[in-house]
């Protein structure tokens, strides 16, 4: 193996850890030049990266190199001109050969999106794959390319982490700007970068600029709109915002990770003018829209993996279609490294690390946190005694997931939180079994809530 397949191996497995914007920002323009005595080395592009990379993913750049190969002991860092050749070509999506720096390189590809729209090209509904669990959304979402502004505004999309939401809405954008060519202005943000910007017109005295680049928009999508939560300003400005395109009837698109109703900190204007217009989720993928998802990717990749293969691992990830290709990325990478297919004892330790990483252990205060951070309070508001329903609510979340997920004694969990008595935990562990039976929604909440403490 060559250095240079080795860190396209370990940056397979990398990416998995990290999130995307960091992978491309810390990753790109990286590679291992050299493996001396038990010790890596590896290029970066200047002195910032190499001290991000060595002060923030030491470890994980080190666990990842000794899985593929187990001598190496340190990894150093240094600073060296490396472009790959792929990479150094703004504006050219199909590599004239297909390699393993591929596998990885499609995720740098993220940085090809459109100046103008920020869409990426590479989402389109084209290679958007429908199941029972995502047609509603895909119905409306191709709906509304058709008849803009009018039928369904806006179209709300939510669901958990790696669902698709991301694609599904850059397909709206993507279809229109097939459709109409220049005639409508498409912008894609997310509801961070809406806040960044806004941030930043008011520090530099722009706030005109910044009102009037959204205002002349025709389709606006924005993503991850759960972040505007509990911010005051920005969602001030994004209900005046939202109200300017919507009198027009210019298309608004959002997506979120929860429905309006459970975005804790949200304006009440704002939810409802979430709830105004069509709301759809995407659930999990049943096991045939797992498969059919994985089927779909071998062939973009111009991979042949025999259906067993593929079967277990879609048996095996259930919840994130970002797992189900991370784990055929992997499958790819051993295919293109070994010459042959992983057996299904490596397949198994490869999902393994995907799906539970090591040292992976929910305590109570994993659980609190995640809950806390779901409804957005602090946590010591769960522990409190303060009985405002706001409040309430979460804590008897919190008492119910601790009871479900570590099976934890009611008195523990009592005291756990805030010294309160076993019965006052009974009573709530009662009352969310019960309302969880007659309520589609609240179980969407925790599960969602589930996910969270699941990846912190
Ligand atoms: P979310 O925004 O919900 O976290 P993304 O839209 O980023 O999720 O999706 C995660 C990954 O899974 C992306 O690479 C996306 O292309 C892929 N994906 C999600 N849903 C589908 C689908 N229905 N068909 C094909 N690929 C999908
Ligand atoms: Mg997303």
């Amino acid at each position: 193996m060559t250095n240079h397949e080795l860190w396209q191996a370990a940056l397979g497995e990398i990416e998995l850890n990290i999130s995307k914007t960091n992978f491309i920002t810390w990753f790109r323009n990286t590679d291992v030049i050299k493996t001396r005595e038990g010790a890596a080395t590896v290029g970066v592009p200047n002195a910032f990266s190499k001290e991000w990379l060595e002060n923030k993913y030491n470890k994980l750049i080190l666990r990842a190199l000794r899985n593929i190969l187990p001598e190496v002991k340190e990894v150093e860092f240094v600073i060296a001109a490396i472009s790959l050749p792929e990479l150094a070509t703004p504006g050219r999506s199909t590599p004239p050969r297909r390699k393993e720096t591929e596998i990885v390189n499609q995720s740098f590809q993220e940085l090809e999106i459109n100046k103008e729209t920020h869409l990426n090209p590479k989402y389109t509904f084209d290679n958007f794959i429908v199941g029972s669990f995502n047609e509603l959304a895909q119905a409306a979402a191709q709906a509304i390319t058709k008849n803009l502004g009018r039928l369904y505004n806006p179209l709300f999309i939510y669901g958990g982490v790696g669902l698709g939401k991301t694609h599904l809405i850059q397909a709206i954008g993507n279809e229109i700007v097939k459709n109409f060519k220049n005639e409508k202005k498409i912008c894609y943000t997310s509801s961070e970068k809406f806040t960044n910007e806004l941030v930043a017109a008011l520090y530099n005295g722009q706030m005109e600029e910044f009102k009037n680049s959204y205002r002349k928009i025709d389709v606006l999508i924005i993503d991850d709109v759960q972040f505007l939560s509990g911010k005051e300003k920005t969602q001030e400005e994004f209900f005046h915002t939202f109200n300017a395109l919507y009198q027009n009837n210019k298309q608004i698109i959002i997506s979120s990770d929860r429905p309006p109703k459970a975005i804790s900190t949200l304006e009440e204007r704002l939810k409802s003018r979430f709830e105004g217009g069509m709301i759809a989720d995407i659930s999990y993928p049943d096991l045939e829209s797992r498969i059919a998802i994985l089927k779909a990717k071998c062939y973009e990749k111009n991979l042949q993996i025999s259906d067993e293969v593929l079967n277990y691992i879609a048996a095996n990830i259930q919840k994130n279609i970002r797992e189900l290709e991370g784990a055929l990325n992997r499958v790819m990478i051993t295919l293109k490294l070994s010459g042959s297919l992983p057996s299904l004892e490596q397949i198994s330790k490869i999902l393994t690390g995907i799906t539970s990483p090591p040292s992976k252990k929910i305590s109570y205060k994993v659980i609190l946190q995640a809950v806390s951070e779901f409804y957005d309070i602090n946590t010591s508001h769960l522990i409190n005694r303060c009985r405002k329903k706001e409040l309430v609510w979460p804590r008897q979340v919190a008492m119910f997931l601790i009871r479900e997920e570590l099976k934890s004694s009611f008195p523990f969990i009592g005291e756990k939180l805030g010294g309160r008595d076993h019965t006052t935990v009974m009573y709530a562990c009662e009352k969310l079994n019960r309302e969880l039976q007659k309520n589609e929604s609240l179980q969407q909440e925790i599960n969602l809530i589930k996910e969270r403490f699941y990846s912190i």
